[in-house]
């Protein structure tokens, strides 16, 4: 009843929110019946947590921040979303993103605007804004949202919150409606690390529904959180943290790196070793991500036709029925996409962009892997700059897309990175928070998540 006492209490400044459950009080009556009968309970039970409405919920609609699904109901959850479900969660509504997760601000939705709850002036980044906003504005508990180049990473930054991308693979894609495929991984949003174990423990593992999702075993990251209750004051001692030094050149602000070389310097009074690392092909990872994601994008959204979900136009014959429908409930920023995506896979083009990127791709990866097994894990910021004010890149998609550099290249490598909230920078009524980004080795969730609570 708290907790949505405040959602709604909040939503006319925040609109976090596309959908609010109608049926949460009631679910969460239930399970006081339970807890009254003695029945068992799951580990979240009666915990409020708002889904990214690319993630398919069979009671609520289910849009992506799209025209084209408006009004669309799902005949079954994502399994991420059942098995919060399973655990007793109580899902309170769909968070409101940049239309199927293609943008960095929640300006895209075809719905409306988010704002950044620590200066409603300001984005609060994306696409999952509506999800980052809404556990910084404790409107829930916490969220889930979907990262294919820092969807999950550059919110959580931008509203000071805690956010993790787990490894790709870790959580089954079943459900979440596919913006590019070889990228997309589903992951959380959460106060604390602990919170964020906690919701990544019930929604790992392998999946029959997503080919694609790992048979590897889940450990128990809620356990590796519990030898920090034995606190030493050097619990860093023997780690190796490489800040990547790519990251913190000419464009990045400075208060950005300001903050970052503080957490740099906070990890090291905890026992830990900090190195600079060189990644010298950092930034041709933006590119390349942006073609490969265009491009099955282009793929993908197909199916979006009018006659199998969502709206239809009006129209005699078949043909012009596609055109229309796509024409109509389509916004700008995925029509710019699928005209990019189709042009890099087109026939004549193929070999010099769609297979370029997949060269430049694999460079990636082994760049990373190299420099991951000299240290633990790898340090940087999320995004070069702070929350920044509603409308001021909207004009400029190249700007947005610049935006993404110190993200895609995870992404790129599948590699699982967690972000903490690690400073603040002047702006706003109380300052606007920064943060610290943690790349992992692949399926090492537990590390991060166990750094990231002593750092925290
Ligand atoms: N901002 C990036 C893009 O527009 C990343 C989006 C995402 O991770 N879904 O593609």
């Amino acid at each position: 009843e708290d907790y949505l006492v405040r959602l709604r209490d909040r939503e006319p400044q925040v609109q976090s929110f596309l959908h609010i459950s109608e049926k949460a009080l009631e679910e969460a009556k239930l399970l006081d019946e339970k807890i009254a009968q003695k029945a068992t309970i799951g580990p979240l039970a009666g915990v409020p947590i708002a889904v990214k409405d690319n993630l398919c919920t069979k009671d609520m609609p289910s849009t992506g921040g799209s025209k084209i699904l408006e009004g669309y109901r799902p005949p079954y959850d994502a399994t991420a979303v059942r098995k919060l479900r399973e655990g007793g969660a109580i899902i309170v509504g769909k968070t409101n993103m940049d239309e199927f997760g293609m943008g960095s601000t929640t300006e895209g939705s075809a719905y409306k605007v988010t704002a950044n709850p620590w200066d409603v002036s300001r984005v609060p980044g994306g696409s999952s804004g509506g999800s980052a906003a809404a556990v910084a504005a404790r409107q829930c508990a916490g969220a889930l949202g979907s990262d294919t180049g820092g969807s999950i990473r550059q919110p959580a930054s931008f509203c000071g919150v805690v956010g993790l991308k787990p490894t790709y693979g870790r959580v089954s894609r079943s459900g979440l409606m596919a913006y590019a495929s070889s990228l997309d991984v589903v992951g959380c949003f959460g106060s604390s690390v602990e919170d964020v174990a906690i919701l990544l423990q019930s929604i790992a593992g392998h999946d029959n529904s997503d080919s694609t999702s790992s048979t590897k075993d889940v450990p128990s990251f809620v356990e590796t959180l519990k030898p920090v209750q034995n606190f030493s004051s050097k619990p860093l001692a023997g780690v190796k943290f490489g800040l990547i030094k790519e990251t913190l050149e000419d464009g990045v602000d400075s208060s950005v790196v300001f903050a970052i070389r503080s957490a740099a310097q906070h990890l090291e009074s905890l026992g830990a070793e900090v190195i600079e690392v060189e990644l010298p092909k950092f930034s041709l990872g933006l590119p390349a991500y942006y073609v490969l994601a265009a491009s099955e994008a282009s793929s993908n959204l197909s199916r979006y036709d009018g006659a199998r979900y969502g709206n239809r136009a009006d129209a005699q014959e078949l043909i012009p029925m596609y055109g229309n429908s796509r024409a109509q409930g389509l916004g700008a920023e995925v029509k710019r996409r699928i005209l990019m995506g189709t042009y890099a896979l087109s026939a004549g083009y193929y070999d010099a962009f769609y297979k370029r990127a997949q060269q430049v791709r694999r460079i990636i990866q082994t760049d990373l892997e190299v420099v991951l097994s000299k240290v633990d894990v790898l340090l940087s910021p999320v995004a070069p700059t702070v929350a920044y004010k509603i409308g001021e890149k909207t004009d400029d998609p190249l700007s947005m897309y610049a935006g993404d550099l110190m993200t895609v290249n995870v992404n790129l490598a599948g590699l699982p990175a967690l972000v903490l909230p690690c400073g603040l920078a002047e702006g706003g009524p109380c300052g606007l928070p920064v943060g610290l980004q943690m790349v992992g080795k692949s399926f090492d969730e537990g590390e991060l998540l166990r750094l990231g609570h002593i750092f925290e």
